[in-house]
């Protein structure tokens, strides 16, 4: 019998393949999320995705090559997305002072209205999320954190800015306590971030 976590007979007798198949319901109900957000202003999905991240990230991670190490696409289909938002007069771009080849990209006036009003694509997702027993809130982010981690040092996803992949971060021998050392102060659980602006790479 396969092990596929999609063939039904293993999957109905395995909580983890459930767990797993669950996850992609989730991502695909993200995708259709965002094309129905992106449709009343045309944008692709992963042009809101850029013009959310552009609205709520500073300066040096607004350039081609971060976005594509970010959406974990290439320098050229991002290069595309930003075309195509230049061209729709949502975005700028201004040269990078130490570097002539690269350029910061930043929003018109209307391109932060849009980012702002996208940005609710998930509001859908987040009321399932809101209902959950505080406990069940916490379980559930640090098992999530865990996945990211693991997906991130299996090299399927880039970047990451999450405490537990952070050089400020300490957790204790069980990994119950956690502790910021930029912060100088512990964190609750619900205090664990998924993308902090401080974030130092380990
Ligand atoms: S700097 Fe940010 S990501 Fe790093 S441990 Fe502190 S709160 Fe977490």
């Amino acid at each position: 019998m396969s092990k596929s976590d999609f063939n039904l007979s293993h999957q109905n007798k395995s909580i983890e393949s459930k767990i797993v198949a669950s996850l992609e319901r989730i991502a695909q109900a993200f995708r259709v999320l965002l094309w129905q957000e992106g449709k009343e202003f045309a944008l692709t999905p992963i042009q809101v995705q850029v013009l959310i991240f552009l609205y709520y990230h500073s300066d040096e991670k607004c350039k081609v090559s971060y976005l594509a190490h970010e959406f974990n696409m290439t320098k050229a289909t991002i290069s595309d997305a930003i075309k195509a938002l230049e061209q729709k007069k949502l975005i700028t771009k201004k040269p990078e002072p130490h570097d002539t080849r690269s350029y910061i990209i930043g929003l018109t006036a209307h391109g932060e209205a849009v980012a702002v009003k996208t940005s609710m694509f998930s509001k859908e997702i987040f009321k399932p999320v809101d209902k959950l027993h505080p406990d069940d809130k916490e379980n559930l982010l640090l098992s999530l954190l865990d996945i990211i981690r693991h997906l991130n040092r299996s090299e399927v996803i880039t970047i990451q800015r999450m405490c537990l992949t952070c050089a400020y971060y300490q957790s204790s021998p069980g990994g119950q306590k956690h502790f910021c050392s930029l912060l100088n102060q512990p964190l609750r659980t619900s205090d664990l971030r998924v993308d902090c602006p401080e974030h130092l790479a380990k």
